[in-house]
């Protein structure tokens, strides 16, 4: 086994170089922990990008895994799998969705969910209704449909020309969607609550607003839960906490508690134009992934995870708000459940990386926001440790 140097010295030059990666090899996790390379620990409040919910290595996802690793891993989505069929029926039992495409990540839920409102769009009003508004600071995933509905600058920048028939209105202003809608709109796309454009809650009410004006002008209402759904802002889905229904919903990230899955879940009137032949996906539900996302299922709706997630943010949410008040820097608190960012009117890199040196992961968004997106399973105990490096280190930099 090489040591951490040897690991990032190797990486350096076979790895694509596509991120600005830490100096920090993981090479085990067991619930919010994770050891690196040189046996180093590190409180985890990045959970894998709000992808490991159940902390690391949940036993039960870890059984289903080893389990259904054993028995079939992969056969083909021309034949029915078991697993993917539970998964959809615990999806749809818990949401207000009546039909599921698994794919193998956000991007890919977020491709499902274009193309199925593009296909029901001009079936149901024509070929010229095809154009999707979604909101600036969005993020929606770095394939070119993705990188195209995302509605920041740098994420597009080299790779023009983008997919054409997006538009981008300010996230929490009605006014500005109105505006946006013209005949060509067919659906509207939204997180609930932006987690990489610097963990942004929408005003009260903006959503049912949105709501009503996607009905009005029938035009679909899309909600991006690849981040915030699963448990993440303390109701299984963050649409839930707003009672606001969207049409097509996608998930990833945390949907089997770690290992990559995809899904997007539809309305079954909207649902009907995916018919055989339309779209598809090799490993898309593939046995082992699926059963990983029952297991995560059952434990975020069996154990208690979702008011453990509410009690928790609570306690992050007080402890962050303790800190705002004694450093005249942090800007605001905000967050809902276990997605908290905390804005600073300084730069936010200097205090990650003096975070990882002192055994924390934390990241920081848009330049300035600290996130906090621990695993839905964090104790107390836990939140105060992270609290007091933090501590620390914003006495430090002030
Ligand atoms: C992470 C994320 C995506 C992209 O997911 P990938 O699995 O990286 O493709 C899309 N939308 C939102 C809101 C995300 O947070």
């Amino acid at each position: 086994m090489s040591t951490a140097a040897e690991w990032i010295a190797r990486g350096n030059k076979h790895i694509a170089k596509t991120y600005g990666r830490y100096p920090l090899v993981p090479v085990r996790g067991e619930g919010c922990r994770l050891w690196d390379a040189d046996g180093k620990a590190y409180l985890d409040f990045l959970a894998g990008v709000a992808v490991n919910n159940l902390g690391h290595c949940h036993p039960k996802v870890v059984a289903a895994l080893q389990q259904q690793a054993a028995t079939l891993i992969h056969c083909s989505n021309f034949y029915n799998i078991p697993q993917q069929i539970e998964l959809a029926e615990i999806l749809c039992a818990n949401s207000f969705g009546d039909r599921v495409f698994f794919c193998n990540s956000g991007a890919e839920a977020n491709e499902a969910a274009l193309k199925l409102a593009r296909k029901y769009s001009k079936e149901k009003h024509g070929d010229n209704r095809f154009e999707v508004i979604t909101a600036l600071a969005s993020f929606h995933g770095r394939t070119i449909g993705g990188i195209s509905a995302t509605g920041q600058e740098k994420v597009r920048h080299g790779f023009e020309p983008v997919v054409p028939g997006f538009s981008y209105v300010p996230f929490g202003d009605i006014q500005a969607l109105k505006t946006a809608i013209s005949p060509a709109t067919c659906a509207v796309m939204l997180e609930p609550v932006q987690g990489e454009g610097g963990v942004n809650v929408p005003p009260a009410g903006y959503l049912a607003q949105v709501r009503e004006l996607c009905d009005a002008h029938n035009l679909l209402l899309i909600f991006d839960e690849v981040q915030v759904g699963c448990g993440r802002t303390g109701t299984l889905f963050a649409y839930q906490a707003e009672g606001v229904e969207p049409d097509i919903m996608t998930l990833a990230k945390a949907l089997a508690g770690g290992p990559p899955i995809g899904a997007m879940v539809a309305r079954e009137e909207i649902a009907e134009s995916f018919g055989p032949g339309t779209h598809g996906s090799t490993f898309g539900g593939n046995p082992l992934m699926a059963a990983a996302g029952v297991a995560a299922m059952k434990v975020l709706l069996e154990d208690g995870i979702l008011d453990n997630c509410l009690a928790m943010g609570d306690h992050l949410r007080d402890r962050l708000k303790e800190l705002q008040s004694r450093y005249p820097f942090i800007v605001a608190v905000r967050g809902r459940g276990l997605i908290l960012g905390m804005e600073l009117s300084i730069e936010g890199a200097p205090i990650v990386n003096k975070a990882l040196e002192r055994g924390l992961l934390l990241n920081c968004t848009v330049g300035k926001v600290l996130r906090f997106v621990p695993p839905l399973t964090v104790n107390n105990a836990e939140i105060d440790e992270m609290i007091e490096i933090l501590d620390g280190i914003l006495a430090e930099v002030g």
